[in-house]
């Protein structure tokens, strides 16, 4: 059994590593609890993580991260959003959430620059959203579930009449994986597991809610107003945490069974820390982050799980120069990089690096920025771009857009994109599950608390608890993962003191 913790709720002493969603929901739940010694150390300069709400064009926001809210019944990130008036009221905007990869004003080209008819577009997205269903409803067919989901989809695709009765549907189908791999954060559907789709869960209600004009930042700032001045420390990299520390070191106070050490020097005592850093920090860091190191099962858990990169690219015109109805301009490649023997072929030798442009999907309208457009890549082509220069990266996409429409589609005077696997406390940007890996034991090994106490008896138990978008076995990837596994963690810390009264 664990020993019971030896001082009240309101002098325990937690520190919360990461100001995300995941940590500011931890703090908010301890402190409205009555914990008085909660201190959230951020590494970076600014609270938010993946949740990143920036200006660079005006007044109005632009999310280089997390950008809607997906679903709503159950989703204490849309009630908070809601309860404080943070969702969006203008007609717009919300007209520009829609649950399917394509909106019937996007614009497929080809890549000699016809326009697709929006039938054909159709019926393949149509059928692809129902293929994928399968999956994210358990329906599999048992010869799919030990594949990829890319090889599934492709067979599922080939048993279809549609792949043959339309000339460019299998063009249209390799967009549609391209798409979906943004989705899913990886570098190709073939690396992902088919039967793990089942896990994920999509809230009822709208999958896409778009927040006010304050973006995301409105809703880190309603829980940033509950933390006590100083509680949020932010420039504060923890570089190492002990745990299971067995005696006092010096002073007479209560002993600590955990220290957290930050790269300056600095040192904070703690009776229990919340660790939320991503699950890509963890896979570069976790071994030289903890001592004693992490058990095995934890740390299979950070290597097996994936962590993929998807990035978007931010290009503002001084003037609109598609049709006003155009939602978006996608483009189908002749060779698509999510083809299969394309991708095969590709990844001898490192091909894929001289043509990751064709690994963008398209370029969306951007709410509030009627001369804005977004471009979404996702995988190790959005690393690879990563280490380009924004003018590089202006003139492929403007390229691209000129070959593709054949508009005269002017320069750019802004390109901005965003750099989610070179920031080096979130190396990447969602969880997936990779084909071979059981979602629901590794999430749960990642999320289970240190030290284990049915082996570890007589120590301070919920020394080391991990929250964090990849910690949750249904809502991976989201920011509603992120803030139910904050909440979670804080819930068994405050259950503990209160058990014991
Ligand atoms: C491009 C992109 C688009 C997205 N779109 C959506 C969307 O539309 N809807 C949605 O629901 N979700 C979306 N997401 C996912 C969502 O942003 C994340 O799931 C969520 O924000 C993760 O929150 P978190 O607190 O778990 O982790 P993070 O936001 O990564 O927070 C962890 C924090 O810990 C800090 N940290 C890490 N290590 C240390 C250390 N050693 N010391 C101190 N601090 C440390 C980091 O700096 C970071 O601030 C998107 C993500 C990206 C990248």
């Amino acid at each position: 059994m664990s020993s019971p913790p030896a001082v009240s709720s309101s002098s325990a002493k937690v520190v919360v590593i990461g100001a995300g969603l995941a940590g500011l929901a931890s703090a908010a739940t301890l402190i409205q609890a009555g914990f008085e010694h909660v201190q959230v150390l951020e590494a970076t300069s600014r609270p938010g993580g993946r949740i990143s709400t920036t200006r660079p064009f005006g007044p109005d926001v632009i999310e280089l991260g997390a950008n809607w809210i997906h679903g709503q019944e159950g989703n204490p990130v849309f009630s908070l959003a809601e309860r404080h008036g943070l969702l969006s009221q203008d007609s717009t905007t919300r007209g520009m959430c829609h649950p399917d990869s394509f909106t019937p004003r996007d614009y497929f080209f080809r890549e000699d620059g016809t326009l697709l008819s929006h039938a054909g577009v159709e019926r393949v997205c149509g059928l692809f959203s129902k293929i994928t269903s399968r999956a994210f409803d358990n329906k599999l067919e048992e010869r799919f579930r030990s594949k990829s989901f890319g090889q599934y989809l492709d067979e599922a695709f080939a048993d279809s009449s549609l792949a043959s009765s339309f000339e460019d549907a299998a063009k249209v189908f390799e967009w549609c994986k391209r798409s979906e791999c943004t989705d899913v954060a990886c570098s190709s559907l073939y690396e992902a597991s088919a039967l793990e789709q089942k896990e994920y869960t999509c809230l009822e209600g709208n999958f896409y809610n778009c927040l006010g004009p304050g973006g995301y930042r409105a809703v880190l700032d309603v829980l940033l107003k509950t933390l006590p001045p100083g509680a949020l420390l932010c420039d504060r990299p923890v570089t190492c945490i002990r745990w299971g520390l067995e005696t006092q070191s010096k002073g007479a106070g209560p002993f600590c069974p955990v220290k957290v050490l930050c790269e300056d020097g600095e040192e904070f005592e703690a009776d229990h820390v919340v660790v939320t850093s991503s699950l890509g920090f963890l896979k570069e860091r976790a071994s030289a982050l903890f001592e004693p190191t992490l058990p095995e099962d934890k740390m299979r858990a950070i290597e097996s799980l994936g962590f993929g990169t998807v990035d978007k690219i931010f290009l503002r015109f001084d003037e609109r120069f598609w049709p006003e109805d155009c939602a978006g301009i996608q483009l189908i490649w002749e060779e698509g990089p999510e083809d299969k023997t394309i991708y095969c072929k590709q990844s001898e030798g490192g091909a894929w690096r001289e043509s990751w442009y064709k690994k963008i999907c398209g370029f969306d309208v951007v709410a509030r920025h009627p001369t804005v457009l977004c471009g979404w890549i996702s995988g190790r082509e959005a690393q690879h771009m990563e280490t380009l220069q924004e003018q590089e990266v202006g003139q492929v996409c403007v390229r691209l857009l000129r070959s593709f429409t054949g508009w005269p589609v002017p320069e750019p005077t802004q390109v901005l994109f965003s750099t989610w696997w070179s920031s080096p406390y979130v190396k990447g940007s969602y969880t997936f599950i990779p084909c071979g890996v059981k979602g629901v034991r590794e999430h749960q090994a990642l999320a289970a608390p240190l030290p284990n106490s049915t082996v570890c008896t007589g120590k301070k138990p919920l020394q080391v608890l991990f929250a964090g978008e990849a910690t949750h076995v249904n809502f991976y990837t989201t920011t509603h993962g992120a803030f139910v596994s904050g909440t979670r963690e804080a819930q068994r810390i405050i259950d503990l003191y209160t058990k014991q009264n």
